[in-house]
């Protein structure tokens, strides 16, 4: 059989090549390291952690990542078996002993009959002839590969940076305070005159909100990631610094905005969130990518009016990061639309995270292998993590109608905001006295139902 090629060996491409050779095809496995190293990476072991050595939360019935960890090992996944086998305390998280974790999948990769290893830096894409192939270089891709896939998928569809603003679960935002209008009540293709949530300040909420942006804990960038500030992204911190004013000509502009619930009282500025999944369970802070430290972005963002009990999905940052943009490139099997055998793992996808990289690794191993042996691809169901996932990636993703056309694709671990809601009528609790369940009791029980309904789907998936 031809093998499969896949470029990059950290953790989605160890990993989808692990699950190709499980399934019965050859892999050529082509890593850089050592002959060129990346800013982060500090040996030639494949799947290096170069950061935490963390997995995060181990809870498969209500963590999302626990979850995704429980779905990975039924599929026999390398990553978590190699993670298992190197565990080192940490609570309910699951962490491991990094070199013993790398060592580990090395030696399984190295092992395996089907998997043959070449230590070689691919500087363009690779060549139509070899058929099935998967691209998993990561975050820190080599300059010249990434060249030749910016110049593939079109400049603007490769990022460098993940400039990133902070993500609510929108059942967390308090509309009797925050009121949904676009601005001039703006009526975009798909969209209604009502797109966005806004949350209203006053003169003295808005100075203290600019003074608590300039004081609040920031968190530097390490030397190799340069200085990533570029138009129109400006971390809100850096633009309070260039005046008091600044943010409210900006992000946090009042104008063409009525208070629903005051509409005789002009707001003095106001934050906006944009709808950012298609099933509405998640809003963005329009403007708000940060570099403060995530403990003082909740401590900040919860005294803007009608946020004071937001929960988030995820927080502001700004990393170096190359990633495409998958939603518009890539088609439901990770493959690019524009060179079909051709497919993208981790994160170079627009995931975030070990797991999660792992995660797509795997999907697209198995997706290659059932190509390479003829068989059809069977996507992973919504309700699953692995589902959840694949459809943030490759779903479609809403654009804003005051910036037509603006990409609103960012990174993102896997959380609950991505999978579809229970099905009405879902019983939280065996004796079915659902009104029994209050505040935190009732969202353990809706992650409970979510967690087993995505078990038994991966299950019968598999
Ligand atoms: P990687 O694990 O980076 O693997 C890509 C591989 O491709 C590397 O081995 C690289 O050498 C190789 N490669 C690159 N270009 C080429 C080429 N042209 N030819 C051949 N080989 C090539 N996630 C967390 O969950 N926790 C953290 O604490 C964390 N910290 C991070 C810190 C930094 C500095 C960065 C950059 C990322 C961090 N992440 C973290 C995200 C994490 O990197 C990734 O989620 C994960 O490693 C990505 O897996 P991957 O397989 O997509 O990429």
């Amino acid at each position: 059989k031809d093998p499969i090629h896949i470029v990059g060996g950290g953790l989605a491409g160890s990993e989808a090549a692990w699950q190709a050779a499980q399934a019965g095809v050859p892999v050529i496995l082509h890593e850089m390291r050592p002959v060129r190293g990346t800013d982060a990476h500090k040996t030639d072991g494949l799947a290096e952690l170069v950061c935490s050595n963390s997995f995060r939360s181990d809870d498969a019935e209500s963590n999302a990542v626990g979850l995704l960890h429980a779905e990975m090992r039924l599929a026999g996944s390398l990553i978590m078996a190699s993670g298992d086998a190197s565990q080192v305390p940490a609570g309910g998280a699951l962490a491991v002993d990094r070199d013993g974790f790398s060592a580990a999948v090395t030696a399984k990769i190295e092992a395996h009959p089907l998997i043959t290893i070449q230590r070689e830096e691919m500087v363009g894409l690779p060549p139509i002839e070899w058929g099935q192939t998967i691209i998993a270089t990561g975050p820190l891709t080599a300059p010249s590969l990434a060249q030749a896939i910016a110049t593939e998928t079109g400049a603007d569809a490769l990022a460098f940076f993940d400039a990133i603003a902070p993500i609510a679960h929108f059942d967390t935002i308090d509309m009797n305070v925050a009121w949904f209008q676009s601005r001039y009540d703006k009526v975009g293709p798909g969209g209604t005159g009502k797109d966005y949530i806004n949350c209203p300040m006053d003169k003295p909420q808005y100075e203290a909100f600019v003074q608590a942006l300039l004081d609040g804990g920031k968190t530097e960038f390490k030397q190799w990631e340069g200085t990533p500030y570029f138009d129109g992204c400006l971390p809100i911190e850096v633009m309070a610094e260039r005046g008091v004013e600044t943010l409210r000509h900006g992000p946090m502009k009042p104008m063409g905005l009525t208070n629903a619930h005051n509409p005789t009282v002009k707001a003095y500025a106001v934050v906006q969130l944009r709808q950012d999944n298609a099933l509405g369970t998640l809003y963005n802070m329009v403007g708000f990518q940060t570099k403060l430290k995530h403990a003082e972005q909740v401590r900040i963002f919860k005294t803007i009016p009608g946020l004071e009990n937001a929960e988030f999905a995820r927080l502001g940052g700004l990393h170096r990061n190359t990633y495409i943009n998958s939603p518009t490139l890539l088609d439901g099997s990770l493959q690019l639309k524009s060179r079909p055998g051709l497919r993208f793992a981790g994160q170079i996808t627009g995931c975030e995270g070990y797991v999660e990289s792992a995660a797509i690794g795997l999907l697209a191993g198995r997706f290659a292998a059932a190509e390479r042996l003829g068989m059809s691809i069977s996507l992973p169901p919504a309700t699953t993590a692995f589902g959840a996932l694949l459809n943030h990636i490759t779903g479609g993703h809403i654009t804003s109608d005051e910036e037509p056309g603006k990409r609103s694709f960012q990174p993102m671990n896997v959380n609950f905001g991505l999978f579809p809601p229970l099905e009405p009528g879902t019983k939280l609790r065996p004796d079915g006295f659902e009104g029994r369940f209050r505040g935190k009791d009732k969202s353990v029980a809706r992650k409970k139902a979510t967690t087993g309904r995505a078990l038994a789907d991966c299950r019968a998936w598999l």
